[in-house]
């Protein structure tokens, strides 16, 4: 299942390392690319705020 990342999102950046194939940008709210995201989770795993989720 392909993640999103919600406005819950404060920015601190712990998910960007954790993604296998690199594909979390950073901003003002971090961006999933969904055409490469392969659902792996690590990025919900580490997100300290919930904003790293699957899609509904
Ligand atoms: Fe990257 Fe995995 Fe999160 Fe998708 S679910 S953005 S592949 S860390
Ligand atoms: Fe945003 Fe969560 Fe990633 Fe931190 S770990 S940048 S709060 S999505």
């Amino acid at each position: 299942m392909v993640y999103h990342i919600t406005d819950e999102c404060i920015a601190c950046g712990q998910c960007q390392p954790e993604c296998p194939v690199d594909c979390i940008t950073e901003g003002d709210i971090y961006n999933i690319d969904q055409e490469a995201c392969i659902g792996c989770g690590n990025c919900g795993d580490v997100c300290p705020t919930g904003a790293a989720i699957p899609m509904e």
